[in-house]
């Protein structure tokens, strides 16, 4: 039988999975991967396997599954699909660590009660991210898992890149800041050398475009700053998030505008950034589309890129100067346009950018001897699966899927 590391990915209303080989040697290979959407009405499944073909496309009739039911699902597909696999251990994507977990852990009830100790500083995700580990926990005691932290990443940062100016009393409650995408900022440090061995010791910035963006400054491979804080809102407009915003623009919702918490949160979380700026949608695909003909969708690309260029700046003051600059995420590894005006804003750092090699996807995507921009696909999961199968070495033989 195949020992397979299982990494999950939970959101409110859905679960994307992966299954990797978990052998010794070189990177876990991955076997399916798959999203089981909707999860909170009538639900669909997609699976494709190391090839990417499509391999599983089912509909999941109300009343809704929820997690557990679609754990149960996955599970049962890959028994009736993949025969001699076994579960060796699970991975999970948690979003906070805290100040606690600078490192992937293995998961027993006193990680669990510490992970949940954090909800409030995630209200929005953590739950979500902790409700299969409860699942298995009750299911499969003696299942390994492992959860990786988007938070861990940034533990190792100067103190002073994680403090606010607040009263000392605040910082000591946890009002500091964190940082997040560190799964995907550590993918990127594990492989940057393969582009540019200098790199390993060089000032980077990596610039994670999704519907959620972050900038991350790297010396060494570490991370020295970040844009995001305390909670995913802050640093760069986002496909519905309006990154840094006046702490004096919230109080201005509540008293004047007359604005519960939970409406303002709503705004500030899914009815901003690009969506609330172009009033049209968060998909850069369909507001690059339209941009030509529509003056909003124009001026949200602006503002996006408006912003890059600004937090840039300010991590490149951190950072003391700057060797490389990496783009990933879907808007960072696809959309040629956004990194075109990007690197033009930054021209002052000496980028200059190669208009063929941009179009023709990188991986560098400048020229001459300033420093380089590259493009470079980022693979949180395999984070994920890497860490889960460090935590092998100590798991004992688990019962089959
Ligand atoms: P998430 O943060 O949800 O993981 P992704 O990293 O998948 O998001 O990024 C989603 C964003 O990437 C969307 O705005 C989407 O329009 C954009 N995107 C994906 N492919 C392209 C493309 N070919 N051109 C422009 N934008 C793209």
């Amino acid at each position: 039988m195949t020992p397979v590391l299982l990494v999950l990915n939970a959101g409110s209303s859905s679960l994307k999975f992966q299954v990797f080989e978990a052998g010794e040697g070189e990177d876990p290979g991955c076997l399916f991967r798959g999203l089981f959407e909707g999860l909170d009405g009538s639900a669909r499944l997609l699976i494709r396997d190391s090839a990417g073909a499509l391999v599983a496309d089912e509909t999941v009739e109300a009343p809704a599954p929820g997690h557990e039911a679609a754990l149960l699902h996955v599970a049962a597909w890959l028994r009736a699909n993949s025969r001699d696999l076994r579960l060796a251990a699970v991975g999970h994507r948690v979003v906070h660590g805290g100040l606690d977990f600078a490192e992937p852990v293995r998961v027993d009830a006193a990680v669990l009660e510490a992970l949940e100790r954090l909800v409030p500083l995630a209200p929005l995700h953590q739950p979500h991210n902790l409700a299969p580990i409860r699942i298995l926990q009750r299911r499969l005691p003696d299942l390994p898992q492992v959860a990786c932290f988007d938070t861990a990443f940034h533990r190792a940062q100067p103190e002073i890149a994680q403090l606010f100016a607040l009263p000392h009393a605040m910082t000591e409650a946890g009002v500091r800041r964190y940082g997040f995408h560190g799964l995907s900022y550590a993918y990127i440090a594990s492989v940057i050398a393969q582009h540019d061995p200098a790199l390993a010791s060089g000032r980077v910035v990596v610039a994670h475009l999704g519907n959620g963006a972050s900038l991350c400054a790297l010396r060494h491979r570490r991370s020295i700053a970040t844009t995001m804080g305390f909670s995913a809102l802050d640093g760069l407009m986002m496909g519905t998030r309006c990154g840094s915003l006046d702490a004096g623009v919230v109080f201005y919702m509540l008293r004047e505008m007359k604005l519960d918490p939970a409406e303002a949160e709503r705004v500030l979380y899914t009815q901003s950034g690009l969506l609330g700026v172009s009033g049209l949608s968060n998909d850069m695909r369909r507001l690059r589309a339209l941009a030509a003909s529509d003056p909003d969708a124009r001026l949200a690309i602006d503002l996006f890129v408006y912003r890059i260029g600004r937090e840039l700046g300010s991590l490149v003051a951190a950072l003391g100067g700057i060797d490389a600059l990496v783009f990933t995420g879907g808007i960072g590894e696809n959309d040629a346009a956004t990194r075109a005006e990007v690197l033009r804003g930054a021209a002052w750092a000496g980028f200059a950018l190669d208009e063929a090699r941009n179009a023709a996807g990188g991986p560098r995507v400048t020229c001459g001897p300033g420093p380089a921009a590259w493009v470079i696909p980022t693979d949180e999961e395999l984070m994920i699966a890497r860490g889960a199968r460090a935590a092998l070495d100590h798991a004992r033989r688990q019962p089959a899927l």
